[in-house]
């Protein structure tokens, strides 16, 4: 789950981070008094998508002017102009791929001088299992870039779970950004205060890019990207509070409701299928045919009726399906309950593409009796590879 850069901020903020005063603008209305509210000289307008790239990145609509989504102002009534121009407009960046983001908030900041622009963030690396701060003089630029180019310029340096941020890590992460005097001491200070923020909040990934250094010698976080672990959301409901669902893929957040693991891909057939692993084979078999998965869906080991029902729903309202295949295996899950859901969820929302349904396992015979005892138009399956060339020929033609 990513949350805005302003919360970002925020965040980082109470932990002790230095971050500029900023305030949020949810609308058009509001734009010029919230300015006010900062000093100047110098306010930074900043769209807020859940995206990177933004200050090189273009709006679609001529009206929004031909700067990108991170544009500087010198005056309250200049920053708020720029607002307005950026509201309900669609920021195209690197990152948010042609379709763009639509603008819902901008932020407004004190803006700062630069004297240089750093990189740093923190993640769990998968590699060595623990957390690493990853961190490079180059900032303020693409980071892929940078590590394709000059890979030199880039440090990794890994904390021990068992000792957190010690001295040697703290100095080589500083010494990795070439900062000295107060720099050098704030820096230290602040990779202690990202390690706190990001253990202590679950964090996946915490990228500030650029960190920079002022010209009196001070760092400040300049941009913040954060993004959490969804399996401690639970232990968060602080953090939960942060979801902007207009940033998110809607049938993802329905079937987050449901407690589905959905995931949207771009292919044509949609699958429903009960466990990761049977999931995830399923999705291979289906490319080794010639065709493309429209999602991964795991409707779980004990899933009820409604919960069956609601899956097939979310895969049947994504207009690139053009085919489904269900593919259960019936352990703790039944195979009659799978076809009772499939059945009452076809008889809400319909059926308009290819269905071939693949059951084994627990209560087979009765699922089986289910779906041939209707009037659904459904191609059977004996096994995975059966299922998958049977689809793939329906949508193919
Ligand atoms: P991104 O393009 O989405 O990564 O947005 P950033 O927050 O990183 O801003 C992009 C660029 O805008 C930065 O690399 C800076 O060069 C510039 N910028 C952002 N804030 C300030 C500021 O306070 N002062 C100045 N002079 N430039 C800024
Ligand atoms: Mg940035």
């Amino acid at each position: 789950m990513n949350i805005h850069e302003y919360q970002a901020k925020e965040l980082l903020k109470s932990y002790g981070a230095p971050v500029a005063n900023g305030v949020i603008v949810m609308n058009a209305a509001e734009a010029e008094a919230k300015a006010k509210e900062l000093p100047g000289p110098l306010w930074v307008v900043k769209a807020q998508i859940h995206a990177g790239g933004r200050g090189k990145g273009h709006f679609k609509e001529a009206a929004a002017g031909e700067k990108g989504g991170v544009r500087l102002a010198k005056s309250a009534e200049e920053a708020a102009e720029q607002a307005k121009k950026m509201l309900g407009n669609t920021l195209v960046t690197i990152q948010t791929g042609e379709e763009g983001k639509e603008v819902g908030r901008v932020y407004f900041e004190d803006g700062a001088d630069i004297e240089k622009e750093l990189y740093l963030s923190v993640l769990v690396d998968r590699g060595t299992g623990k957390v690493a701060f990853i961190a490079s003089t180059e900032g303020g630029m693409d980071i892929e870039a940078v590590a394709e180019e000059t890979p030199e310029k880039i440090a990794t340096v890994t904390v021990e779970p068992k000792d957190g941020v010690t001295d040697e890590v703290a100095n080589k992460i500083v010494s990795a950004l070439k900062l000295e005097g107060q720099g050098a001491d704030d820096g230290r200070e602040l990779v202690r205060t990202l390690y706190k923020a990001f253990t202590e909040k679950d964090m996946a990934m915490l990228e500030i890019n650029p960190l920079i250094v002022m010209p009196d010698g001070r760092l400040r976080v300049l941009d913040a990207k954060v993004g959490f672990d969804p399996n401690a959301s639970f232990r968060h409901p602080d953090i939960e509070k942060l979801r902007d669902e207009s940033e998110e893929d809607e049938l993802e957040l329905k079937a987050n409701e449901f407690d589905l693991a959905y995931v949207k891909l771009d292919g044509n057939i949609g699958c429903m299928v009960n466990g990761a692993g049977l999931a995830m084979a399923t999705m291979d078999i289906i490319k080794h045919y010639g065709a493309e998965p429209a999602n991964f869906l795991d409707v779980g080991g004990g899933a009820t009726k409604e919960k069956v029902t609601e899956a097939f729903k979310i895969i049947t309202s994504d207009p690139g399906v053009e085919g489904i295949l269900v593919n259960i295996f019936g352990g703790i899950m039944r195979c009659d309950v799978i076809a009772e859901g499939v059945l009452a969820a076809v008889q809400e929302v319909g059926l308009k593409v290819p269905l071939v349904v693949r059951l084994e396992g627990t209560n087979v015979d009765e699922g089986k009796a289910i779906i041939n005892g209707s009037d659904l138009d459904v191609i059977s399956a004996d096994d995975l590879e059966d299922a998958a060339s049977k689809i793939v020929k329906a949508v193919k033609g």
